[in-house]
């Protein structure tokens, strides 16, 4: 395996983008950090300040050119090349992301994105869908979770550290509601893929976690 796709499926807070990172650090791949793209769609949108409609998500979608760049430590998100590395984290666009992620051609649109960064190998990619539906065919596929109330946690001690106000009850029910809506949607629904390594990260750290993977990719 000298430049396979590596992806990283999971739900809300199990660490994919953390672990995802270095992953690519340590290999020299390039990170693909799909939840960052449904993210800036939905930033989009709301920057439209229309109501919802999926004509209107999709069109955002088939249009918008989001671009990465990444140095140790931050990975730079881009809309036209404008930086939206952190209003994609904002409360109001995490609280809608689910329901734009949701439309079909919204879907289409960032797959289609997805696939062709990832066509010429030696990349992670973190998601949703990377090895059931972007990627069925990846070399190395993992599904990284922990307990809900695990990922709540992480997520409360990140939200803090950046000085954001928050409350650790209210996250985990965020969280579990956006794990179900992720879940249950119709289309590329959150789930392990067959041949996926499943990683229960609850009691593990970035590290043990980060070598295992590391491993995956050398057999
Ligand atoms: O990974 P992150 O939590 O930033 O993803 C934000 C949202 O984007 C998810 O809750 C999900 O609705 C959507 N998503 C998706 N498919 C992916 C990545 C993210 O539907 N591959």
């Amino acid at each position: 395996m000298t430049r396979p796709v590596i992806a990283i499926d999971g739900p809300a807070g199990a660490g994919k983008s953390t672990i995802a990172k270095i992953v690519a650090e340590r290999l020299n791949f390039i990170y693909i950090d799909t939840g960052a793209m449904y993210r800036a769609v939905t930033l989009e949108f709301l920057a439209t300040n229309q109501p919802f409609s999926e004509e209107l998500v999709t069109k955002i979608a088939e249009k918008i050119n989001i671009t990465f760049k990444s140095e140790p430590g931050c990975n730079h998100v881009y809309v036209d090349g404008k930086e939206v590395t952190e209003a994609i984290r904002s409360v109001v666009v995490t609280n809608n992301v689910s329901k734009v992620s949701a439309v079909v051609g919204v879907r289409e649109a960032m797959v289609s994105a997805q696939r062709e960064i990832g066509s010429v190998g030696g990349v992670v990619m973190d998601g949703r869908d990377i090895g059931t539906v972007v990627f069925p065919q990846a070399e190395v596929k993992v599904f990284l979770t922990a307990n809900v109330v695990e990922r709540a946690k992480r997520r409360y001690e990140e939200l803090k550290n950046k000085g954001q106000k928050v409350n650790l009850e209210v996250l985990t029910q965020e969280i579990a509601q956006r794990d179900k809506f992720d879940s249950e949607r119709k289309v590329s629904p959150l789930c392990c893929a067959k041949n996926a390594h499943y990683l229960d990260t609850s009691h593990l750290d970035i590290n043990a976690v980060v070598d295992a993977i590391l491993h995956l990719c050398k057999v």
